[in-house]
């Protein structure tokens, strides 16, 4: 009887002590999240039919996330990033904030005050739903001047997109500010900002970069002076130099664009471009070992369907739509990466926020 209760209380010290060790083993150093706006299973598949092979089918673990809001069957991209920034569901138009239209503290917000890096990226304005959720609260997604007033008090240190004129104060030309904030010098010095693609492929700055490449949204991908995968790359050179590790979220903001135009070869080509950047993540994730990869969808856009094409060929003949707004279908997830497999199964939206938050608090 002694021996076995001490035996059990050895055991179960054992077991505690190792299921502790495992947990902070399988703590990533770093968080690299992809979203592609609107990206459903057509969207990927029309993208593979025309690329051969895509980067998503690097991953092993792979899940689905119910995407509706507090509010409506259908998310929007404000409450679908926020449920994935925050861990928390919200209503339609909110961002970062909950259905109270209180502040949600987000994984960006939580990585900071880890000590880490943190990098947002995307095509569309920075100011735009899914960045902004990430490094703003604000009741509604329409008003874009304080939702950059927000992201220049947010220390986020690399930021990438455009949005330019939400930034610039109102005797600056092309601000589309009514106040004369000067929010870029709040973001970072002077030779840390860029407005040029020649800029961006010319700068080497270390600690922080902010790349604001056009006044409102950056062009369709074939007109964009930079692809994703750029954009990508140069976010890990500088936010990876951090010891203590760093968040970064990357947003292929166009593949929504593409099937609220109902337009099949605007979402292939977006498809394309974001794959590629996932691409770039899942090299460095593989190459330092210590970096969480997750890449998901806020909702699916389009009701977009496949209906005739040629593999041989890689073309996709014959898209078709059933809306020209978002469905309410599940979207995929893929994980790689130290605790990738916490992201498997079927889950809700919100909990991409919640596993990321708990292995960064
Ligand atoms: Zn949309």
């Amino acid at each position: 009887m002694l021996i076995s209760k001490h035996y059990l209380r050895l055991m179960t010290g054992f077991l505690f002590c190792s299921t502790l060790l495992a947990a902070q083993d399988n703590r990533p150093k770093n968080i690299i999240l992809f979203i592609g706006d609107g990206m459903g299973i057509a969207q990927i598949t029309a993208g593979r039919t025309v690329k051969g092979k895509l980067e998503l089918e690097r991953f092993r673990d792979l899940g689905l996330l119910i995407t509706h809001s507090a509010d409506n069957y259908l998310t929007d991209s404000a409450a679908g990033a926020t449920a994935l920034a925050t861990g928390e569901k919200t209503y339609n138009g909110a961002i970062g904030v909950d259905v109270d239209k209180k502040p949600l503290k987000t994984v960006l917000e939580y990585a900071e005050q880890a000590g880490k890096a943190t990098g947002l990226i995307s095509t569309s304005s920075v100011t735009h739903a899914t960045p902004a959720s990430f490094a703003a609260h604000v009741d509604s997604r329409k008003k874009d001047n304080e939702i950059a007033e927000g992201m220049s008090r947010s220390g986020v240190d690399v930021l990438i997109g455009g949005g330019l004129a939400y930034f610039l104060p109102a005797s600056a030309e092309g601000s589309k500010r009514d106040d004369e904030l000067d929010l870029l010098s709040r973001l970072a010095k002077p030779q840390q900002i860029v407005r040029t693609a020649e800029a961006f492929r010319a700068y080497s700055g270390k600690e922080k970069l902010v790349a604001l490449l056009a006044d409102k949204h950056m062009g369709k991908a074939d007109e964009r002076p930079l692809t994703l995968k750029e954009m990508t790359r140069k976010a890990i050179e500088i936010l990876s130099q951090d010891e203590d590790g760093f968040f970064l979220m990357v947003e292929g903001s166009q593949i929504d664009w593409g099937g609220h135009g109902n337009d099949t070869e605007y979402i292939i080509m977006e498809m394309v471009d974001f794959d590629a950047a996932v691409g770039e993540g899942l090299d460095f994730a593989e190459s330092n070992g210590e970096t969480l990869v997750i890449v998901t969808a806020d909702h699916e856009t389009g009701g977009f369907s496949l209906e005739k094409g040629s593999v041989a060929e890689h073309k996709v003949e014959k898209g078709d739509f059933t809306t020209n707004y978002h469905t309410a279908e599940m979207v995929p997830l893929f994980a790689a990466g130290p605790s990738a497999r916490l992201l498997t199964g079927i889950h809700q939206n919100t909990h991409v926020g919640t596993v990321m938050i708990s292995l960064i608090k």
